[in-house]
């Protein structure tokens, strides 16, 4: 499905999920109902949120073969590929515990700096190549 109206009219809705997740997540607040595209955005995120991490690896322990749960952020913004898992600590990463913080659901960025660096390492994670084309989208999400 494409959106039909605003900024990204043409675009398919799953891309833009990926691409722009403040868009997505501004669209979604704006609670229009009436729209197609409110539902199959919503839908997207549900689907994108139940795909596991596959393509990244723990960092917390060398050699963890556990599935990855989280990607993990310092200061609250993207700071590379530290990924762990469910069993592993993840305070091991860095030494000031306080500035550690876990995420793994789309919805749960939001507000964050550089958000879309986070759901592009999500995505990356989750089997999607670099370059998302329209294509690669549709194929994704199976649609
Ligand atoms: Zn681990």
């Amino acid at each position: 499905m494409n959106f039909s109206f605003g900024k990204y009219k043409g675009k398919p809705v799953a891309w833009v999920v990926i691409e722009d997740p403040d868009y997505i997540s501004w669209f979604i607040r704006q609670e229009m109902k009436h729209r197609k595209e409110y539902g199959f955005a919503i839908e997207i995120i549900k689907r994108f949120d139940e795909i596991p991490f596959s393509n990244a690896s723990c960092c917390a322990r060398y050699h963890c073969q556990n599935p990855v749960e989280y990607l993990c952020l310092y200061d609250l913004e993207y700071s590379g590929e530290n990924w762990v898992c469910d069993y592993c600590d993840p305070w091991s990463l860095w030494v000031r515990e306080n500035k550690l913080t876990t995420v793994n659901k789309y919805e749960e960025t939001i507000g964050l700096r550089n958000r879309a660096k986070i759901i592009k390492a999500f995505a990356r994670a989750k089997g999607l190549p670099e370059r998302i084309t329209e294509k690669v989208v549709r194929e994704f999400f199976e649609y």
